[in-house]
């Protein structure tokens, strides 16, 4: 129970990575606010799989890159857990679109979604931690911070951007005692790429790419996401955790 009497918040916590996440730390003992956009059949099923562990859970509706619904959303899960221990920033969105064609409206939409939701819910929970003298960060990030891909420039250069942001948010907080780290998965089988997966052709050049010829599962990102919440990484902060198959090693 390495998270026992602690309290999380998993944005983009009702499916997917978040989802399994905001499980796994309810598993390890924690109080879970589980995020969601628009799906709250989906957020309802993750909170009964907490509550169905034994710990408190609520779900909490905000669009990340709105600062007005990331406000209410903080304050909501302040007033009904008294606390925030743990940040999982994770929601995120992915479009696959040749460089040339990138609109500006789709480059936009990204970069607010998955950089500066980061901003705004990690500085929104910030403020909260430097009063309660310290807490945990985690920014889900991606192998495309680092490695370029085809038809992602506009994804990768947000993720880059996270693990950026996370690094300039562990330097700033660490005197506050908040640490923050970056999440960084490789290739896992979700919602985002599902539909991408699916085809042959796709799916082989991935697999090809990835040293250990493996696709994760949102499981296998819980192990890392429970190390960087708990005191196990007490003195880890700033760093970028990749949990890849081994992609980024090259
Ligand atoms: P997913 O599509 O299943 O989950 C994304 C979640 O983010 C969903 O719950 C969605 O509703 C939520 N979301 C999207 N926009 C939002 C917004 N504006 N406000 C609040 N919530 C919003 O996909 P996933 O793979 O579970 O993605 C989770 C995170 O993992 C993302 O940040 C993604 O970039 C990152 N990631 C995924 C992979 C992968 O291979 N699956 C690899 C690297 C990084």
């Amino acid at each position: 129970m390495r998270l026992a009497g602690k309290v999380a918040l998993v944005t983009g916590g009702s499916r997917g990575n978040g989802r399994a996440i905001a499980i796994g730390f309810a598993r390890e003992g924690a109080d879970v606010a589980v995020n969601y956009q628009s799906h709250v059949d989906e957020a309802l099923s993750a909170v009964e799989g907490i509550r169905a562990l034994g710990r408190k859970a609520i779900a909490v509706q905000a669009d990340c890159s709105n600062s007005a619904q990331v406000a209410a959303m903080v304050d909501k899960v302040a007033e009904e857990f008294g606390r925030i221990d743990v940040l999982v920033s994770n929601a995120g969105i992915l479009r696959r679109t040749p460089f040339l064609e990138i609109t500006e409206d789709e480059w936009d939409w990204i970069m607010d979604v998955n950089l500066k939701g980061c901003f705004l819910v990690g500085q929104a929970v910030a403020r909260r931690m430097v009063k309660q003298k310290g807490g945990v960060i985690i920014n889900v990030s991606s192998v495309g911070a680092v490695n370029p891909g085809l038809n992602v420039a506009h994804y990768n250069t947000s993720k880059a951007g996270v693990s950026q942001l996370t690094r300039n948010m562990a330097f700033e907080l660490a005197g506050h005692g908040i640490r923050v780290n970056s999440l960084c998965p490789g290739l896992i089988e979700t919602d985002i790429n599902r539909k991408d997966l699916a085809h042959a052709g796709f799916r082989n050049t991935r697999l090809a790419s990835i040293p250990m010829k493996l696709i994760g599962s949102p499981e296998d990102l819980v192990g890392s996401a429970v190390y960087l919440a708990c005191d196990d990484s007490c003195l880890v902060t700033g760093i970028q955790l990749f949990v890849d198959g081994g992609i980024t090693m090259r």
